[in-house]
């Protein structure tokens, strides 16, 4: 007998009878003897309503109110699907995460999960049943719902099945693996049948949607065994064929899915970029820019700085598209003046484009081969960012899936060298 976690994104909640299917496929887990704990997503489009009937009322929400509202879409699938299990005949209870509770900070909207107790959720077990907890939501220490940033019921699985000391943590999601880009931008773009732990870390970071990067955090922090495969199967599929199906995230860097220098490609829209023009290049300028940003709990991404001509120096980094008119007044109102900037310049219309891969460690070349295949399709660098196994480029958004794939071509990620 195995604990294992089942998460369900939205789309394998999308309709009743969508969930009637998760319904059957859990009910197949747990008649085979194992311990089932499913977290499931809102049903499709549903948080986005409710995101949007906020911003009618409110076009900047008040982030307790906004987790209170977005979190009921998890509420209501949630009960959907133990109903579901309670009409096939299975012991099923679900649970919110102030009932469990998972614990949070308070920053609304994208809060941390602290600790989860899962003395509730084990007692349930014990008894038989199968424990549906929903996603994305928690409690902070005052009692007040939070909710853990888009795509954050990836997270609460991974975090559950860590409290849990779970065997397998299995992402049910609408594609059948981890590919080697979005395969709704590159029909091309092939399925990995294992990804390495640090390179899934990058491609959440960078942008593929396929899993939050903190789900991937986590289960580098507590070793999770994590595994990414298709909800939209035959529900009565074998067990053991659906064991082995999809994408493994393996934490053993030899078992990596094939010797390719570059594995993927991830791309993110979610960008803007703000330059503060001819700022003075002295001691404590980019503390002056980006401490207020910091203290306005405004992530910021890529930071460039050039050299000083005649003492003074722009200054560009990029913070999330959601956060961009926060960003911006802050800076206009407050810090561009006191550092004695020359001007605010500002760009939402930009993405980055990033290529991730473990084998660049040991090869040279690789960002140069990058940057000929954009300048090949004409396309214009902004700024440009490298990590050990990664490089990231911000361009025009236009030039987006342009640019994901000529590069997805350029580092024969297309041809099929059997992986999947
Ligand atoms: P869920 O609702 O199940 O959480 P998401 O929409 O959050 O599903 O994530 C799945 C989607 O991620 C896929 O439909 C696909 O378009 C997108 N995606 C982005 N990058 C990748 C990738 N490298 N491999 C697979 N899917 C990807
Ligand atoms: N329902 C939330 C969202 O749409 C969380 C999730 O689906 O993971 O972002
Ligand atoms: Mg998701």
């Amino acid at each position: 007998m195995s604990l294992i976690v089942h998460k369900y994104g939205g789309t394998s909640m999308g309709s009743v009878e969508r969930i009637q299917n998760v319904a059957r496929r859990v009910a197949k887990w747990h008649a085979a003897g194992h311990q089932v704990v499913v977290v499931p997503s809102a049903m499709s489009g549903e948080t986005n309503r409710l995101i949007g009937l906020a911003k009618e009322i409110q076009p900047q929400p008040d982030g307790r109110e906004l987790d209170m509202l977005a979190s009921t879409g998890e509420q209501a699938s949630s009960a959907l699907l133990a109903m579901a299990l309670l009409a096939q005949g299975v012991a099923a209870r679900s649970y919110t995460g102030w009932q469990v509770p998972v614990r949070t900070d308070s920053a609304y909207t994208k809060a941390r999960i602290e600790s989860i107790d899962d003395e509730r959720l084990r007692a349930e077990l014990d008894l038989g049943r199968v424990v549906i907890v929903t996603g994305f939501q928690g409690i902070d220490d005052l009692g007040n719902i939070t909710t853990l940033g888009r795509g954050g019921s990836d997270t609460s699985a991974v975090a559950v099945a860590a409290a849990l000391q779970a065997d397998e943590c299995l992402i049910y999601t609408d594609v059948d693996g981890v590919y080697t880009t979005d395969p709704r931008v590159v029909p091309e773009a092939r399925r990995m049948s294992v990804v390495s732990f640090e390179e899934m870390l990058e491609m959440a970071s960078l942008g593929s949607k396929v899993l939050q990067i903190r789900s991937v955090e986590f289960a580098g922090k507590y070793r999770v065994p994590v595994r990414v495969l298709s909800s939209l199967t035959d529900p009565m599929m074998p067990l053991e064929e659906e064991m082995t199906s999809g994408t493994l995230i393996t934490f053993e860097e030899d078992q990596k899915m094939e010797a390719a220098v570059v594995s993927g490609i991830a791309f993110s829209r979610d960008e803007a970029k703000i330059t503060l023009l001819a700022v003075p290049d002295t001691p404590g300028v980019a503390y002056s820019i980006l401490g207020p940003v910091a203290a306005a709990n405004i992530d910021v991404d890529m930071i460039v700085q050039n050299q000083s001509v005649r003492g003074t120096t722009d200054f560009s980094f990029t913070v999330n598209r959601n956060d961009f008119v926060r960003a911006l007044d802050l800076l206009k109102d407050n810090v561009a003046q006191a550092v004695g900037a020359a001007e605010v310049v500002a760009d939402d219309k930009v993405c980055k484009v990033s290529i991730v891969g473990i084998g660049m460690r040991s090869h040279v070349g690789v960002a140069s081969l990058m940057f000929r295949t954009l300048s090949e399709e004409g396309i214009n660098i902004q700024m440009i960012s490298t990590s050990e196994i990664k490089t990231s480029v911000v361009i025009s958004d236009k030039y987006m899936e342009l640019a994901v794939r000529a590069l997805h071509k350029a580092f024969g990620l297309d041809q099929d060298k059997s992986a999947a």
